[in-house]
C-alpha cells in the first residue's frame, strides 16, 4: 500500500517550543517498521516555522508572513535533520521536498515533482514534504499543510492519507467523536470550528476540505487521527479506525483533472443558478451567456474558480480568455459575442475538458 502521512505542527513540536525530536524518531520507527512490510511511504511534516521561531526570539501567535519566512529558513533545516536523524538510525534514507503553489500551476514542474517523488519511492526513500515557506508569499501559499497533502495525495495515486494531528478526531456538535463519513455535507463542515491554534495553519476545515479533495479526485479514504498514540500509523493500516475516517466517493478523475484540482485560482467567474446546474448535473462547459460575475485580473490559461449565484465555491477551471475579455462577453450569447468581437472570442469560456468539481 502507498500512504500519505501528514503531520501537524503542534504534534511535531513541544508546547514550550522547538521540536519534539523524540516524538519524530518514535514516528520515523513506526514507518520504517511499516516499510518492512512492503507499504511504501510519503510524509507530508509541518513545524519549521514553529521550530525556528524560538530563534528568532519571537513570541508565539505575533509573528507577520515575513518573520514566518524567516523562521521557516532556520527550523526547516532542523525539522529535516530529526526526520534524517530518524530514518539514518534504521538505515533510511529521507528525501526532502520544499513546494509551492506555483510549482503546480505549471503542468511540466507538476509532472516533474510527481516523477521525483515516484523515483524516491521505488528507492525506498521516504520523501518528507513542506511548503517552500522561505519562498511563497501569502497570496501564494498553499497556506496549510492538510492541502499540499491531498494535492500530494492525489498526484502520487496513494491508497489512503493519513492526516495525524493533537486531538482525537472530528467531533460533532454535540461532542461526540465522529468515526465515520460518508459524504461531506455542510453539516459535517459546521462542526470543523475554526483554525487549530497560534502556531499552525490548519485546523479541522482545513482536513475535511483535504478529505473532500481525495475522494473526489481519487476515490480514496481520508483518516483524522492523534498522532501522539503510539502505533497508531500501524493500527489504521491494519485496518482499524482509531479516530475518524471519511470514505472515498466513487470516482477517479484523469490525472489532467487532478493537476487543475491542485492550482491556486487567479480570480473567479461567478455562474447563474442554471450554468451551475449545467456544469454539476450535465458536466458541461462554462458559457459566457451564463456569467453574471468577474473577479479578478487573470490572463488566458490561468486557474479560475466558478461560484454559484450566493458566492459558493462549484468548480475550478483553466479560463480560455482574461478577465478583461470575459468581463466584454459575460452574459451575452454566442450570435452576439460573434458580432461584438468579430468572431474572435467564442462562448465557451471553460471548456468541461479543464473544469473539475470541487
Ligand atoms: N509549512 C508550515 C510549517 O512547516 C506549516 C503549515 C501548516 O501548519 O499546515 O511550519
Amino acid at each position: 500500500m502507498r500512504i500519505l502521512v501528514k503531520l501537524g505542527t503542534r504534534l511535531l513540536t513541544k508546547p514550550e517550543g522547538g521540536l519534539d525530536s523524540v516524538r519524530i524518531d518514535r514516528l520515523a520507527g513506526e514507518v520504517v517498521s511499516l516499510l518492512e512490510e512492503g507499504h511504501e511511504f510519503l510524509i507530508v511534516s509541518s513545524g519549521a516555522v514553529e521550530a525556528g521561531r524560538q530563534g528568532l526570539g519571537i513570541c508565539p501567535g505575533t509573528m507577520d508572513i515575513r518573520h514566518k519566512q524567516a523562521a521557516a529558513s532556520i527550523g526547516q533545516t532542523d525539522l529535516m535533520n530529526a526526520w534524517r536523524q530518524g530514518f539514518a538510525s534504521r538505515g533510511r534514507m529521507a528525501g526532502q521536498i520544499l513546494v509551492s503553489s506555483s510549482d503546480f500551476a505549471l503542468r511540466s514542474s507538476y509532472l516533474n515533482i510527481r516523477n521525483t517523488l515516484n523515483t524516491l519511492l521505488e528507492r525506498g526513500v521516504i520523501p518528507v514534504i513542506n511548503e517552500n515557506d522561505t519562498v511563497a508569499v501569502e497570496e501564494l501559499k498553499f497556506g496549510d499543510n492538510d492541502r499540499i497533502a491531498a494535492i500530494v495525495t492525489v498526484k502520487v495515486d496513494a491508497d489512503k492519507l493519513i492526516l495525524l494531528t493533537d486531538v482525537e478526531g472530528l467531533r460533532s456538535s454535540s461532542g461526540e467523536l465522529v468515526k465515520e463519513v460518508n459524504e461531506i455535507t455542510p453539516e459535517v463542515e459546521s462542526w470543523a470550528c475554526g483554525k487549530g491554534s497560534e502556531c499552525s495553519s490548519g485546523g479541522m476545515g482545513s482536513k475535511i476540505q483535504a478529505a473532500r479533495m481525495v475522494s473526489r479526485l481519487c476515490g480514496i479514504d481520508t483518516y483524522v487521527a492523534q498522532g501522539s498514540a503510539e502505533g497508531v500509523i500501524s493500527e489504521i493500516i491494519k485496518g482499524s479506525n482509531p479516530g475518524t475516517v471519511f470514505h472515498g466517493g466513487k470516482s477517479v478523475l484523469p490525472h489532467r483533472k487532478r493537476w487543475i484540482a491542485g492550482m491556486t485560482p487567479a480570480g473567479s467567474l461567478t455562474l447563474d443558478a442554471g450554468a451551475v446546474r449545467a456544469v454539476l448535473e450535465k458536466n458541461s462547459s462554462v458559457l459566457a451567456v451564463g456569467i453574471t460575475g468577474v473577479g479578478g485580473d487573470f490572463t488566458e490559461g490561468d486557474p479560475v474558480s466558478c461560484l454559484g449565484p450566493g458566492g459558493e465555491a462549484v468548480a475550478l477551471g483553466l479560463a480560455n480568455f482574461s478577465a478583461e475579455d470575459i468581463r466584454k462577453i459575460a452574459g451575452c450569447n454566442s450570435s452576439s459575442i460573434k458580432d461584438m468581437t468579430g468572431g474572435c472570442l467564442n462562448e465557451e469560456v471553460i471548456n468541461r475538458d479543464n473544469l473539475v468539481i470541487v
